[in-house]
């Protein structure tokens, strides 16, 4: 069983494709799904994964940031990009009102679209939220009943936050923020109290290179990569207590049931 990375923006111009997912594969991560952000760079990850088969999957959507792009021409570039095989979720979508690139109109209007795409096409939610808790929370509700489900993608939240996630059945993205000792505080102490039945993994690379990577773990470029995954959950097992191999094999069965079912044939147990 390989380790499952669900957030990589492997299409960034950092990354150098080929030696990233050499190292990926070196270090045990070689199911992966790629970042879709608008819908030129969900284009580009479901590219990726038709060029590198058999474990790339990709998300469909447009960021927070781009949502003054979206339109009912986006709405169907995302609708035909979905029916792919290895297009697995919607998304990264949701609100961030942290910065504002885009409206908190624009972001509302772009998130709701996307929500009822992923109603209808019964595909997962891959979301992301900033400082927009409230209103996530309040969109998300008022698709629930219609929802196949969804990954809260880098939560960085506290217990308070998690909680509510979880009881709208949602995942719970970690990523190497939970490495950090000085940002990642409420993070560190929140995870101790998540269901292992709930967890997925990420390192949202190239972002977010996790805090405290050994030298000789790490190269000097300063990207973050998806071969570092197993470091964050050497990290995760140490905080909550529990053996990394029942992280592996829950965080991989857990991002295997929201994203695999409908593409079964897709999924290999390798
Ligand atoms: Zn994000």
């Amino acid at each position: 069983m390989s380790w499952f990375d669900i957030g990589v923006n492997l299409g960034n111009e950092r990354f150098d494709v080929e030696a990233v997912l050499a190292r990926s594969n070196a270090a045990g991560v070689s199911s992966m799904m790629l970042t879709g952000t608008s819908v030129a760079e969900s284009q580009k990850a479901l590219e990726l994964c038709r060029q590198y088969p058999p474990t790339l999957y990709s998300t469909a959507g447009v960021h927070p940031h781009y949502a003054s792009e979206f339109n009912q021409q986006a709405y169907a570039a995302l609708f035909a990009l979905c029916q792919a095989p290895q297009v697995v979720a919607v998304g990264e979508c949701g609100l961030d009102f942290n910065r504002n690139f885009s409206t908190p109109q624009q972001q509302l209007h772009a998130f709701e679209q996307q929500l009822q795409l992923a109603c209808e096409l019964k595909l997962p939610v891959f979301l992301h939220e900033r400082d927009a808790f409230d209103e996530q929370v309040r969109l998300l509700k008022k698709y629930r009943a219609k929802l196949v489900g969804g990954v809260a993608h880098c939560f960085t939240g506290n217990i308070t936050q998690m909680q509510t996630y979880l009881e709208l059945d949602l995942y719970i993205g970690i990523t190497g923020w939970v490495c950090d000792l000085t940002r990642g505080l409420a993070l560190r102490e929140a995870v101790k109290s998540l269901p292992l039945n709930r967890l997925m993994l990420e390192t949202d690379a190239p972002y977010l290179r996790p805090k405290g990577l050994a030298n000789h773990r790490k190269l000097d470029n300063g990207n973050n990569e998806p071969a570092y995954l197993p470091y964050i959950a050497e990290q995760l097992a140490a905080i909550c207590e529990i053996d990394i191999q029942l992280i592996k094999q829950h965080s991989y069965a857990n991002s295997q049931a929201l994203f695999g079912l409908r593409k079964q044939g897709n999924l290999h147990a390798n």
